[in-house]
């Protein structure tokens, strides 16, 4: 199948798992995962209707700016962002989706203070608490979420996860849940410079059961592009 297709294919399913949801299936937003993807792949999902794109690396995704790559959408970060890299990055997306510590936190203020702009985040949860995986504990967040008044620099507009694999179908339902219940509770304490409206959750694998537990962003690779070449 061609990206097009698949994109038609996946934005189909989103439908039909929105409104079985009791969903408005336009809340919902497709973000491309481009990671190991050409510039001309990029294109082609674009042209077939993603909402958005996200890189992961920040050379992939300077080498991808300079070719204009993603014209027509927003670019996401989604990728473990260095603090030393932030510089390539802060400004030059319109919403960094992983941010995992509060180093990082801080080091974008500082730069997006110097750019003298306003960049969008996510805090990236680490909600199977993981090892392996970086990302705020479930418990950290509303702390994190009361801070952001001291960070003018910056404005938080969600959450992000990516739940541990799974071995079979809904098994990461649990999860998606713990998402939606933490950014309710953190919506309602109203904090300044915090306006959630993003619950960035679910991949090609599991897209579906996070549409059905309250995803508003799913961020899909395979699905759209096929198999990742690693070599
Ligand atoms: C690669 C990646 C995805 C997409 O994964 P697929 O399983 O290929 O859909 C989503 N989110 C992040 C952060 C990724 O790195």
């Amino acid at each position: 199948m061609s990206i097009a297709e698949n994109v038609a294919v996946i934005k189909q399913k989103i439908s039909q798992a929105a409104i079985a949801a009791g969903r408005n299936p336009e809340e919902i937003l497709l973000c491309a995962a481009t990671k190991m993807n050409s510039t001309e792949n990029v294109r082609l999902a674009i042209q077939a209707g993603v909402d958005c794109c996200g890189e992961n690396r920040v050379q992939e995704l300077t080498q991808k700016l300079s070719e204009n790559a993603y014209t027509g959408v927003p670019i996401h970060f989604i990728g473990h962002l260095q603090t030393n890299k932030v510089r390539q990055v802060v400004g030059k997306v319109g919403l960094i989706q992983s941010v995992d510590s509060l180093r990082l936190l801080e080091a974008i203020q500082l730069e997006a203070a110097k750019q003298n702009i306003t960049q969008n985040i996510l805090l990236e949860v680490n909600i199977g608490n993981e090892e392996s995986k970086s990302g705020f504990s479930p418990q950290e967040i509303d702390t994190i979420c009361q801070k952001m008044t001291h960070y003018p620099n910056l404005r938080l507009k969600g959450l992000m996860a990516i739940p541990p694999i799974s071995h079979f179908s809904g098994e990461n339902r649990k999860f998606f849940q713990e998402m939606l219940q933490l950014s309710v509770d953190i919506t309602a304490k109203k904090y300044d410079n915090v306006c959630v409206d993003i619950l960035s959750m679910g991949m090609s694998d599991d897209y579906l059961d996070a549409i059905a537990c309250g995803s508003t962003m799913i961020r899909v690779g395979t699905a759209i592009f096929g198999p990742r070449n690693y070599r």
